[in-house]
């Protein structure tokens, strides 16, 4: 299989041995998980199945950020505790995913989870003289990691403007320099907090990731990603603390998902212009939620459209139609090799379309896309 690697910024030959492992950027769970979301792990899931059909063995990894600034924010404005919001909004989450037929993940582990595994972490890099504490917050220091960049290719102003845009707040005074990111920070009067050498506090954004990705997959991953946006800062931060900590590479693959948009503009909670999974799945059927997904390559940006799950609705009767025929031909092959060739989901459609129309049964080429007719 070729993926797009978003660091090497081409498509190559994915590396790995016989057990593939991944890792995918989870849901910060205080809102429903939109379309966006989902259209993310189904690129992983995509992934996962045609690599399990050519004979690997998928460990796929998909953390859940369960204290976090947002989540505690929008706890406090619900009057409950965070941890109660957190399990309310990944059960709805499990279900969205289960209704668009993705594979179960190998693990789905909590930040919370892993405190112990963060502050060894953090030891770590104060040992590689990367970290440094002022006033109870840990910073990373950006300047003894001179590949910082490598994921995404932002330069220092790009990222510098991405930082203040994620909440990384690079004028604060406490930092060296405005590219240091937190590794762990104090915690207020009404938040969650763990004891740490620093005082009492909670970790910062990019920490989990690496923390639980080592601990669950080892310390290096064969392919990491998520949606297109966390490439910096996210990802690459999160490349810095865990290189600098092991001197080994991170990720082999950065796979990075397009984002989808609605209305001309981005779909995101902070906007409130979100379709569900749940939603279009009443509207239609969940198989055709999955398949106007599909539909759409994974790294490209787009917009959903209402008709999109119109025409899904379509082509699964067509599809349906094909059952019945007891002709086989070599569409199996040809939609392995479209997912081959960087998961080309659009053109793997276009093959099935043409098989079912010509009257050849297109059932186990569908099932490879996790469709069930
Ligand atoms: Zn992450």
């Amino acid at each position: 299989m070729r993926l797009f690697d978003t660091a090497r910024r081409g498509v190559f030959d994915l590396d790995t041995e016989s057990v593939v492992t991944m890792y995918s950027c989870g849901i910060t769970p205080y809102d429903s998980a939109h379309l966006g979301h989902a259209f993310v792990y189904l690129a992983f899931d995509v992934v996962q199945r045609r690599l399990r059909d050519a004979g690997f063995e998928t460990r796929c990894v998909r953390n859940v950020t369960d204290v976090d600034d947002d989540l505690l924010r929008k706890a406090r404005s619900l009057n409950v505790n965070y941890l109660d919001l957190s399990a309310r909004e990944m059960a709805k989450f499990d279900r969205d995913m289960q209704l668009i037929n993705l594979l179960p993940v190998y693990s789905e582990p909590r930040a919370t989870g892993a405190i112990p595994e963060i502050l060894t972490l953090v030891d770590q890099l104060f040992e590689a003289g990367s970290a440094y504490e002022v006033d109870g917050w840990v910073y990373f220091e950006a300047s003894t990691f001179p590949r910082l960049g490598q994921v995404s290719h932002a330069d220092r102003s790009t990222m510098l403007a991405l930082a203040a845009e994620h909440g990384g707040n690079p004028t604060d005074p406490r930092k060296r320099d405005g590219l240091d990111f937190v590794l762990w920070q104090p915690s207020l009067e009404d938040e969650p907090s763990w004891d740490s050498r620093w005082g009492a506090g909670r970790p910062g954004w990019h920490i989990e990731c690496s923390a639980l990705a080592m601990r669950d997959l080892g310390a290096t991953l064969d392919i990491h990603g998520g949606g297109r946006d966390l490439a910096y800062p996210h990802h690459d931060c999160e490349a810095a603390q865990s290189e600098t900590a092991t001197g080994q590479p991170f990720v082999k693959t950065w796979m990075h998902v397009g984002l989808v948009g609605l209305d001309g503009t981005k779909m995101s909670k902070s906007l409130g212009n979100l379709k569900f999974v749940a939603e279009l799945a009443e509207e239609s059927e969940p198989a055709a939620v999955r398949l106007a997904l599909l539909s759409q390559h994974y790294r490209s940006d787009w917009e959903w459209r209402g008709e999109l799950l119109a025409q899904s609705q379509s082509r699964l009767a067509t599809w349906r139609s094909s059952l019945l025929s007891g002709r086989s031909s070599s569409i199996l092959d040809e939609v392995r090799a479209a997912l081959d060739e960087d998961v080309n989901t659009p053109e793997a459609l276009a093959m099935v379309d043409a098989a079912a129309y010509g009257g050849f049964n297109i059932g186990p080429a569908a099932a490879l896309l996790g469709i069930t007719l």
